[in-house]
């Protein structure tokens, strides 16, 4: 598959509406890699992914094509990733990987437990090496793999299946979790701050900011290829996904009467800027606002799928096939709004 968007950051300004068109060519694609909702029409997508290198900003590069998107983070003291993509997709990350740095893998953060953002954890995490300090570097003999960083809810989520799943082996479970609001670490010169969003996408959802590079990892709170995904079953609602769209907003700074200043790198699709995800959320907001209504009137789901609450958005995001529907959409916005009464 061509590269169905611009190169570069100084390419990138002009070809903003030429990249969104083409983005749905790239959008299907992507989507046949997100398999969690999949899983029960499917066995495992054929090995054909092309993955694609794109240098953001700073020491922050993007890889597109492995599932969902992969930050990639390198510099003096090795190289960080955030997000994994698809099992099948491993090596092929790794071989993206090794092109930017001859560095060692030392940290991988998964923004959330979804297999097309974890399911290389093991393979990838195994190629590279956790940094041991002082007087344990000696008791580890050099052995161990790179530290893989999550929200709790993250490893909850992998290491108890419900009876439909089938279980995540240990290696790709999070090594070093969190349960607060933030975790912060400082890696290759640069403050990395990773933010938990509750009950959003799914219930252990990361965003990840990179301070000096100034690029921000949205995970699939953010995607240009749909609308917003919301895991009911998984813990997420559309009020956290609307409250991360707002977090990352809040964080970046765009670069003045112009595209850029931060980077946004959705869980699926295009890079984007702060307006990208201005637009996003207001969208999301006036679904959000116009289903609350139609509840209050207190129409039924079908009603309400009948009374198409995103019709004027339906041109942009929306689908009647595929993994993610517009009435998969609606119903997911209306359960989780009824949800809260
Ligand atoms: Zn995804
Ligand atoms: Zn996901």
């Amino acid at each position: 598959m061509k590269r169905p968007f611009p190169l570069t950051a100084q390419a990138r300004p002009v070809a903003r509406s030429t990249a969104r068109m083409a983005g749905w060519t790239l959008a299907a694609v992507l989507l046949l890699g997100c398999v969690w909702l999949a899983t029960a029409q499917q066995g495992a997508p054929p090995n054909n992914a092309e993955i694609h290198t794109l240098h953001v900003q700073g020491n922050v590069s993007m890889l597109i094509g492995a599932g969902g998107n992969i930050a990639v983070q390198t510099g003096k003291d090795g190289v960080l990733l955030v997000d994994t993509g698809l099992e099948q997709n491993a090596d092929k990350v790794l071989a993206e990987v090794k092109k930017l740095s001859t560095g060692m893998i030392r940290n991988i953060i998964n923004t959330h437990v979804h297999a097309d953002h974890t399911g290389g954890n093991a393979k990838i995490s195994a190629a590279g090496s956790e940094i041991v300090g002082g007087n344990f570097a000696g008791q580890v003999g050099g052995s161990s793999s790179a530290l893989i960083i999550a929200h709790e809810n993250v490893l909850n989520r992998m290491s108890a299946p419900t009876g439909k799943e089938s279980p995540v082996p240990s290696g790709g479970w999070p090594s070093d979790t969190f349960f607060t609001n933030q975790k912060n670490i400082f890696f290759n010169g640069e403050a990395i701050e990773i933010i938990h969003i509750p009950s959003a996408h799914t219930d252990g959802d990361s965003i990840v900011f990179f301070r000096r590079s100034d690029v921000i990892v949205a995970g699939d709170i953010f995607v240009t290829t749909s609308y917003p995904i919301v895991d009911l079953a998984r813990g997420g609602s559309i009020q956290g996904v609307i409250d991360g769209l707002n977090r990352i907003i809040g964080l970046a700074i765009p670069a003045e009467k112009q595209e850029g200043g931060t980077y946004v790198i959705p869980g699926h699709g295009r890079l984007c800027d702060q307006a990208d995800v201005v637009e996003y959320r207001d969208m999301t907001t006036i679904i959000r606002d116009r289903v609350q209504d139609m509840i209050k009137k207190g129409m039924t789901l079908e009603q309400v799928k009948a009374a198409k609450p995103t019709r004027d958005y339906d041109p942009i995001y929306g689908a009647t096939t595929g993994f993610w529907t517009t009435d998969m959409f609606v119903e997911a916005v209306y359960k989780s709004l009824n949800f809260k009464k």
